[in-house]
């Protein structure tokens, strides 16, 4: 996620600074945060489904651009992009 949107989280308090990695530049320069990971993936998923960030008007826009298909999905997630991937039951 962009980097405004990580501090538009943390300002609102629904995450911490625990809740995402030091940042990294990707292969286009640009600088982005990914989230933190737990026992089954994304630190902002539910304990029974969904993310918890769905409905607050702050869910990172990559979340929502994408995937737009299981390749794009699976792909992601071989990248370590999609942290909640393997908790989809739509695209087994
Ligand atoms: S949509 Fe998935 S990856 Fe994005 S914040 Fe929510 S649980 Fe995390």
């Amino acid at each position: 996620m962009w980097p405004a949107e990580r501090d538009a989280l943390l300002a609102s308090g629904l995450a911490q600074p625990i809740d995402f990695d030091d940042g990294y530049e990707d292969d286009e320069g640009d600088f982005l945060f990914r989230t933190s990971l737990g026992s089954r993936g994304c630190t902002f998923l539910e304990s029974t489904r969904g993310c918890r960030l769905h409905t607050t008007g702050l869910k990172p826009a990559v979340c929502s651009a994408v995937p737009r298909e299981k390749r794009e999905a699976d792909e992601m997630y071989a990248d370590r992009m999609l942290p909640c991937r393997s908790e989809w039951r739509a695209f087994p």
